[in-house]
């Protein structure tokens, strides 16, 4: 270093002073990331003290910063004189500091935003930049935590209590989503509606828990059967929906074949008692007649009686009659 510079970073420091005590973390490093200022808040979280941090590069005394990511940013606000914000949500942190209150706060690690400044010398050149770090550990946490309970309320309000699965308003909604899908992209979907066989008679011989166990178990047939991408619902008391995307009535039938014959032969046990039951399904093939999604729920909705009409336990394609 020569004189110049020095005597630039001595009022630097000057200046820069007024800061050593705040709650902000402040690093001078010169172009070839040698450090010229490491401030308490600096030396207090990261346990280095200013006297063995100056005059090192920052990346030997830091192995564990993001060396090419921070160099690269470094670059640019040389390169542009430009002031460059880092958000914790893009980039938790950079100096990896413990969270001040690890045992009440709810982070191992301290949240940082971090400012990258050109610091132009007095010739007007820009030979330093100036990387100020601030604790935002509490407002990270709070955001996080907003949202995860957010997602929490969201899920719940869409899920069914008794089965787990999607409950109608938001199947509906799903519904609704795939329509509009096919209007801009085409691709085929089914949709396929069940209903449990006389059921009443379930309710009326069992009692109500029994039959509670027996939606319960259903539900978990269909889940079983369905795909990830297909989606199912919980529709009314005895009655369930599926969104079969991608899939085409033909195929529909061969997936509803396969979860009635499941239902069928499937015992299902509620304390000494042990039951069967079996479900009518209806299927519908998306098509460019349907003028809403209620419209192409309505036709799995005519098949599913006409698979009542046909003597239960039955599945139906809709076909439109010419
Ligand atoms: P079908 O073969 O024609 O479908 O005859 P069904 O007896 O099943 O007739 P329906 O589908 O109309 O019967 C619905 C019954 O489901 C009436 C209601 O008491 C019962 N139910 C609706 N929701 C629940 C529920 O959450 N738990 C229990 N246990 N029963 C329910
Ligand atoms: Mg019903
Ligand atoms: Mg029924």
């Amino acid at each position: 270093m020569n004189g110049s510079i020095d005597t630039d970073i001595d009022e630097l420091h000057w200046t820069l002073g007024l800061l050593q005590d705040l709650e902000v973390g402040l690093v001078v490093v010169d172009r070839d990331s040698y450090i010229c200022l490491w401030n308490g808040f600096m030396e207090n979280h990261s346990g280095i003290p200013s006297g063995k941090a100056l005059n090192q590069n920052l990346f030997t005394l830091c192995p564990e910063l993001p060396q090419r990511w921070l160099k690269k940013k470094i670059e640019s606000v040389l390169l542009l004189s430009n002031t460059a914000y880092i958000s914790w949500e893009q980039r938790p942190y950079l100096f990896e500091f413990k969270s001040h209150r690890p045992i009440t706060g709810k982070s191992p690690f301290m949240y940082q935003n971090v400012t990258l400044i050109p610091l132009s010398s007095p010739t007007g050149q820009i030979d330093h930049i100036g990387i100020l770090i601030y604790d935002v550990t509490d407002t990270a946490v709070g955001k996080t935590e907003l949202e995860a309970a957010n997602n929490q309320l969201q899920s719940l309000s869409r899920t069914d209590g008794l089965t787990g699965l999607n409950n109608r308003a938001y199947w509906q909604e799903c519904l609704e989503k795939e329509f509009d899908r096919f209007d801009r992209s085409n691709e085929i979907s089914s949709v396929v509606m069940f209903d449990i066989d006389h059921f009443k008679k379930v309710n009326d011989t069992y009692g109500h828990q029994a039959g509670d166990v027996v939606i319960q178990k259903i539900a978990e047939l269909l889940d079983h059967h369905a795909r990830k991408t297909d989606i199912t619902g919980r529709y009314g008391g005895e009655e369930y929906g599926a969104i079969l995307v991608g899939t085409n009535g033909e195929n529909a039938i061969v997936f509803a074949e396969r979860l009635r014959a499941a239902v069928e032969h499937t015992v299902m046990e509620h304390g000494d008692l042990k039951l069967s039951v079996t479900i009518s399904l209806g299927i519908s093939e998306i098509n460019h007649d349907h003028q809403s999604a209620l419209e192409w729920l309505e036709e799995a909705d005519q098949a599913l009686y006409k698979s009542k009409q046909s003597g239960r336990n039955w599945v139906t394609l809709f076909e439109a009659e010419s």
